[in-house]
């Protein structure tokens, strides 16, 4: 592989999974016979562009997932399982702070745990635009058109919708910037952040470059998306 610098992925798997509406959390709910997160790590493990992996799993769930999940399975990859936090940006900042020392690491793959049709062709596409724009999310391009809507629900804009992605994860960045955007972004009243990009866009000024990633390359949130995710695990 050309490029010196190391990829490490942040593997988030902290969420509650309200919206899924089961006991277990949808992160170890199965797939074909495997938790769902088994998938995203299993592509990681056997990519040729990561190096290393960190795993954020929920409050209490460190030793289960080292021996369930890591140790099971047989991902070597992975050199740190952490606990994540309340909000999404505070997993992916726990997650951060256990790569942010070593050296060797240039770029930080953030994925959510529950996409699990990530594969090596979007991480070869997202690896070319980091290193190109420091930089990068993937996403697709809208099939439906988006309106924007006041608090009563009344559209009030319709972007053009050749301008609309709709974003996934893995979202990627040199190390040292997406760790001083968090760094930064955490001092700061920051309730309203749902992506890694924002971050950056909002506390570096850093333009982020979208890729593609795939319509596949869906995030499973409630009981339909699992039943697509069936669908595309058994193809
Ligand atoms: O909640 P949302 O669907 O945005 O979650 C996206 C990903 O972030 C999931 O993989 C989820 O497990 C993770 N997450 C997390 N910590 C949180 C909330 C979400 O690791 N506090």
């Amino acid at each position: 592989m050309e490029g010196k610098k190391q990829c490490t992925a942040v593997v988030l798997a902290a969420g509650q999974g309200k919206r899924m509406g089961t006991s277990v959390q949808k992160q170890y709910m199965e797939l074909e016979g495997k938790p769902l997160i088994y998938y995203a790590l299993k592509t990681f493990q056997e990519s040729e562009i990561i190096g290393t992996m960190v795993l954020v799993v929920g409050e209490g769930q460190v030793s289960y997932a080292k021996k369930e999940i890591v140790g099971k399975y047989g991902f070597s990859k992975v050199t740190a399982v952490v606990e994540g936090g309340k909000e999404r940006y505070d997993s992916v900042w726990q997650g951060l702070k256990a790569v942010e020392q070593d050296q060797e690491i240039g770029y930080v793959f953030i994925h959510d745990g529950a996409r699990p049709f990530v594969d090596e062709a979007i991480l070869r596409r997202g690896y070319e635009t980091v290193r190109r724009y420091r930089a990068c999310v993937a996403g697709m391009p809208s099939k439906d058109t988006v309106k924007l809507v006041d608090e009563e629900a009344f559209a009030v804009n319709t972007p053009r919708r050749k301008y609309v992605w709709t974003i996934q994860t893995p979202q990627i960045f040199e190390k040292e910037l997406i760790v001083e955007a968090y760094a930064r972004l955490m001092e700061e009243e920051h309730g309203d952040v749902t992506d890694d990009a924002m971050a950056v866009e909002r506390m570096m000024k850093v333009p982020v470059k979208m890729f593609e990633g795939s319509y596949q390359n869906m995030k499973i949130t409630t009981p339909e998306d699992l039943a697509v995710a069936k669908v595309f695990a058994a193809s």
